[in-house]
């Protein structure tokens, strides 16, 4: 984990990018248009007060409508959950190539994380206040100035948010000259929302999004078995009678979760062939500005 401090010295107003001036109060103020951001426990909360209180609701909501049962605590539900369908058999390694390069002096922002990745100088950044949370702040409204950060990451999120080109737009933005941009993105995966699930993307509708950065790598993360384990799944969930009960549901699923898995060994041998981005589960893509 970064020390918390820095991120401090290159915060801008997210709306005008003007300088922030510190307020008595533990806040920060916009110097033009005059937009206080409060800090709480250390973390800046880099919105504005109408969308602090729009998303509070959202967030509300959001939990209010989560698949769970009741009577089973939240760790229980996690220890019996299959693992998710998915696995990207390269990620430790293409991580610690892309950390290597890194300066501990550099920022980066990891954009919608929940501090999955543990890197001294990667910042974790959310829309929501989490336990790893260092800023909090709208993806389409980066609280940056033009050109002062290192790197972004933004792992498994675009599918998640309403307008992923404006998120983009503004990673481009805030990106120094050099800086690169590290994005996991889904192709083929079942609907899911946490909170909200909007898009799918091909490889050309990933090059469409990072348009204008130099394309380093654009490569499957996880590959054609971990689509279908998915999909088969929530289709044998769906295919069980009485499925309409969402317990039965989830539980039908979840124990073909542990069956199937071991057959995402096979994506071992799919990942050698030419035509495995077809269906694949994700894509990863490096770009730099
Ligand atoms: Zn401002």
């Amino acid at each position: 984990m970064p020390e918390p401090g820095r991120i401090f010295k290159v915060l801008r107003c997210p709306y005008c990018h003007s300088k922030l001036i510190d307020s008595p109060g533990d806040s920060l103020s916009c110097t033009t248009c005059n937009e206080k951001y409060l800090i709480q426990e250390g973390v800046p909360l880099m919105l504005s007060s109408s969308k602090q209180v729009e998303l509070k609701k959202k967030i509300s909501e959001w939990h209010d409508s989560e698949v769970m049962p009741g009577f089973l605590s939240y760790d229980t539900i996690q220890r019996l959950k299959s693992p998710a369908p998915f696995k990207w058999f390269k990620r430790q390694r293409v991580l610690k190539k892309i950390y290597d390069e890194m300066s501990l002096e550099g920022i980066y922002i990891d954009v919608g994380g929940t501090g999955e990745l543990d890197h001294p100088a990667i910042f974790c950044a959310n829309l929501e206040y989490g336990p790893h949370t260092q800023l909090v702040c709208d993806g389409q409204f980066l609280p940056f100035e033009d050109g002062s950060v290192d790197g972004v990451f933004i792992m498994l999120v675009l599918e998640h948010v309403p307008d992923p080109f404006a998120i983009t737009n503004e990673i481009k933005r805030v990106l120094k000259k050099g800086g690169f941009v590290v994005a996991t993105v889904p192709f083929m995966q079942v609907l899911h929302e946490n909170p909200k699930d909007y898009f799918r993307f091909t490889p050309d509708g990933i090059r469409r999004l990072f348009d204008g950065l130099d394309e380093k790598k654009l490569e499957i993360a996880s590959g054609p078995t971990g689509s279908l384990i998915w999909i088969l799944k929530e289709y044998g969930a769906l295919l069980c009678p009485f499925s309409n009960n969402r317990l039965i549901y989830a539980s039908v699923r979840e124990l073909l979760g542990w069956i199937l898995y071991p057959l995402i060994l096979l994506d071992y041998y799919l990942l050698t062939k030419r035509r495995a981005e077809k269906m694949s589960s994700y894509f990863f893509y490096m770009g730099r500005k």
